[in-house]
């Protein structure tokens, strides 16, 4: 097809170069070295446009290979998993680590049992409301069904704290850090120099595309009660999503653990997302539109690991599914033997987006979307923080 497209274009040009020829009396057809010097011409022009089309193709393959294949970066969810301690190394998750009294699930992400079992009752909830809409053959969830759930999840909560369902979710404001700022710490030993300053920095670049502001408080602060982050060493990268601060003796905190290998401007902006309360891209409850989920290739135990989350603990706000968001893990996830695990469906985002999803460096617009959603932030964004300890510096 290409071939046929490149010949019509060099009959349209020497059509077109005989017809100019002819026009102007250049042409005298029946002398041969005019008849010479048009084909030596003829050749010189075609050969130039031949090294024009396979210029441009050139430029063409080089601009789409380096958007479409950036293997050279190492996915965040390989990352993750190589930082986790060989010794505590986790066989199966969701897995319960004792010491937290928290699940840990999809690599880095920590729930408290009560978050834990929140989210899988939403799940549960999902599953039976598609099966009473099929059972009504409707599609209109919200008024046929939602009377019917409502009763049902209300039966399901008596007996426990109704506030308990409210706080699992991401959509639930009291997850949200109060007037967009977060208190936060750091470990007083066990970080360098440029490991402060490359967290610094991933911290102030949230700062800058959103009005999230972070505030650094020493021990005295955080002796006062103040819910803030703590960032700590220990085994892998993980974080709580939102706020999910406990009491720990008179400090009331929550860890984001960044071992050695996670000490990455791109894995501190990752971990300080779930923070903030984002979960990750791929478990969207409307993921399914936008990629395909290869059970088959999931390592064994690691299934529940793709688990879609419930529109009752995640709230997409109605920004479109982003395949560049530094939340989405990468094509072979949790894969067995190095197969797909997760491909963008359909066959033209798998084209664009397959080695794509997972290689974020940075935040995407739809991350920073989503925050300035999440936190209300004024519609005109601000480049320049009015944060009161920006730019950030952890004391020594
Ligand atoms: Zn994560």
């Amino acid at each position: 097809m290409k071939n046929l497209t490149l010949m019509r274009t060099v009959l349209v040009y020497l059509l077109l170069w005989l017809h100019i020829g002819t026009t102007i009396g250049q042409l005298p057809t029946q002398s041969s070295p005019a008849l010479r010097r048009l084909l030596s011409r003829l050749v010189t022009d075609v050969d130039s446009l031949f090294k024009i089309v396979k210029l441009f193709k050139s430029l063409n393959h080089n601009s789409a290979s380096s958007s479409r294949t950036n293997q050279d970066i190492v996915p965040i969810d390989q990352i993750i998993e190589e930082a986790e301690d060989p010794a505590a190394s986790i066989k199966a998750e969701p897995s319960y680590i004792e010491k937290e009294n928290a699940f840990k699930l999809e690599g880095d992400i920590m729930m408290t049992v009560d978050q834990f079992t929140d989210m899988q009752t939403h799940i549960s909830f999902d599953l039976l409301e598609d099966a009473v809409a099929m059972m009504l053959n409707t599609t209109d969830r919200i008024t046929s069904v939602q009377t019917l759930m409502n009763e049902i999840s209300a039966g399901a909560r008596s007996g426990r704290p109704s506030s308990r369902v409210k706080r699992a979710a991401r959509r639930d404001p009291n997850r949200l850090w109060p007037d967009a700022v977060m208190p936060v710490r750091i470990a007083s030993s066990g970080f360098s120099a440029f490991d402060r300053w490359t967290i610094q920095r991933a911290m102030m670049r949230i700062s800058e595309q959103t009005c999230i502001c972070f505030r650094i408080i020493d021990n005295e602060v955080a002796d006062s009660g103040i819910p803030h982050v703590q960032i700590v060493d220990g085994s892998g990268c993980s974080s709580y999503v939102g706020v999910t601060t406990r009491s720990r003796g008179r400090q009331n905190s929550q860890d984001l653990t960044l071992n050695s290998k996670c000490r990455t401007f791109r894995v501190a902006t990752h971990e300080l997302l779930h923070a903030l309360g984002l979960f990750h891209e791929q478990s969207r409850p409307d993921r399914d539109f936008f990629v395909k989920i290869n059970s088959s290739n999931i390592r064994s135990g690691m299934e529940r690991n793709f688990q879609k989350f419930s529109r009752r603990t995640i709230n997409s706000r109605g920004i479109p599914y982003d395949y560049t968001s530094i939340m989405h893990y990468s094509n072979r996830a949790f894969s067995k033997d190095g197969t797909f695990t997760i491909e963008p469906i359909p066959a033209i985002n798998r084209f664009w987006y397959l080695n794509i999803i997972g290689r974020s460096t940075a935040m995407s617009e739809g991350d920073v979307q989503a925050l300035r959603l999440m936190y209300n932030c004024p519609s005109t964004p601000s480049t320049q923080p009015t944060c009161a300890d920006y730019p950030y510096m952890f004391p020594y």
